[in-house]
């Protein structure tokens, strides 16, 4: 049980200078988001594309605005130094973790559960969810959900040997994603680290991605790098663990395999495609989920709120970013950080009433030079 004054669901934008604004107050903060990485809709669906509209910086990327915002938010987050050419670590950001449960404690606090068995005790609750967790879509075949050689995302330690190393590979979709991990895989450095065969599988012979990726694997299908499938899966044969036999030992994950897909055909035929791993590369959406069932007051699936504090109908739960709704709201970072800020003043009040209440500038004020551990003067 992780124990905090306040706990921030969604590392989007908006949470993350949510936790610099608790954090700057005196408040102890932990995020959680349930995509591998932060950034929410600005790295999940515009990382390169440029922004425009951030008060004082003329244009940034989405991944560039996130990376600011992890550097703002890092002394709240005890960032650890990066190893030479990795990411930061921060103990306080809990990424692959969707919130499920939110439930009441006797002390008045929150007691929150993710689906990977995380708790936390928060005095306070900001939900800073934009439209939903981010989720990856599926291929709308049931006996895949949950089979251990299905996988969505690229290995994030590019040293490790992947699960399909040596393996038969079946990458599925036709847009961006799934093009751009046809062409990492075969591009993976160590050479064992590859699959031994590598399929990419779409519903039909035309994708949509960006012309020079397109162009890229098509040429690694030309020359029989990449075997092209076309067709629909309909359904999955799949088997237990103890029938498993992975040819290298590496498949690794226990539980139920798959082991062929059925495909339909454009000619109407039903064919089968056999396979060691499956990786879905089919994008992301957004799913509101377990918010909806925790008893606040929503309107058309946003999550109404006071626009002085930014509380929700539930006590100490604030919601503010893409998730709530009020008259007048707009679906803009800039509105975001300004919900963050009045939401972070009104719970350092309510958290802790003995502190001074005046407002104290960072370009002033010693206490909060202390908080960001910076000399004063100093960037
Ligand atoms: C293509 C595009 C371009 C845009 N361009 C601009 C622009 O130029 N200027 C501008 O001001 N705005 C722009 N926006 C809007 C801006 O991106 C959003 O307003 C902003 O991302 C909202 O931030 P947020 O933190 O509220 O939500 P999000 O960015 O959606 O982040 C929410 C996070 O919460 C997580 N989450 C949700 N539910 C749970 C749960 N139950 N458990 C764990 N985690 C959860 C999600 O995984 C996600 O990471 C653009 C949006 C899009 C789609």
């Amino acid at each position: 049980m992780v124990h905090t004054d306040a706990l921030v669901i969604g590392a989007g934008p908006v949470g993350l200078f949510q936790a610099f604004q608790l954090g700057l107050l005196g408040l102890s903060v932990e995020v959680v988001d349930a995509l591998a990485f932060a950034g929410g809709q600005c790295m999940a669906l515009y990382p390169d594309k440029p922004i425009y509209d951030v008060p004082g910086v003329p244009v940034c990327t989405g991944r560039e605005l996130t990376q600011s915002l992890l550097k703002q938010a890092a002394p709240f987050l005890a960032a650890q130094p990066a190893l030479p050419g990795a990411a930061p670590q921060h103990q306080h950001l809990h990424l692959g973790q969707l919130v499920q449960a939110l439930e009441a404690s006797p002390d008045g606090a929150w007691t929150v559960h993710t689906d990977k068995g995380l708790s936390f005790h928060a005095r306070s609750v900001l939900i800073a969810a934009g439209a939903g967790a981010f989720l990856p879509r599926g291929l709308g075949v049931a006996e895949l959900e949950g089979a251990a050689n299905v996988h969505h995302h690229l290995p994030e330690d590019a040293d490790q040997a992947p699960p399909w190393a040596g393996q038969h590979l079946v990458v599925a979709g036709g847009g961006d994603e799934a093009l751009s991990a046809v062409l990492a895989i075969t591009q993976t450095p160590v050479a064992a680290h590859r699959p031994a065969r590598l399929s990419l599988l779409h519903r039909r012979d035309v994708f949509q991605a960006e012309p020079a990726l397109e162009a890229a694997v098509r040429a690694l299908i030309a020359q029989g790098e990449v075997q092209l499938e076309v067709g629909l899966p309909q359904s999955a044969e799949s088997r237990t663990d103890s029938q498993a036999a992975s040819p290298t030992g590496s498949g690794g994950r226990e539980g139920r395999h798959i082991d062929a897909l059925q495909l339909l055909g454009a000619d109407g035929q039903t064919r089968t495609l056999t396979l060691d791993h499956l990786l879905v590369r089919l994008g992301l959406s957004p799913r509101l989920g377990p918010l909806s069932t925790w008893g606040m007051a929503l309107e058309r699936k946003q999550v109404s709120v006071s626009t002085a504090t930014f509380a929700t109908s539930l006590p100490r739960v604030h919601a503010v970013g893409d998730i709530n709704t009020y008259v007048g709201k707009k679906r803009l970072l800039l509105c975001g950080f300004h919900e963050a800020t009045l939401a972070a003043h009104a719970l350092a009040v309510a958290l802790r009433p003995d502190a001074p209440s005046h407002l104290l500038y960072t370009t002033t004020s010693p206490v909060l030079h202390e908080r960001l551990g910076v000399a004063p003067g100093k960037a």
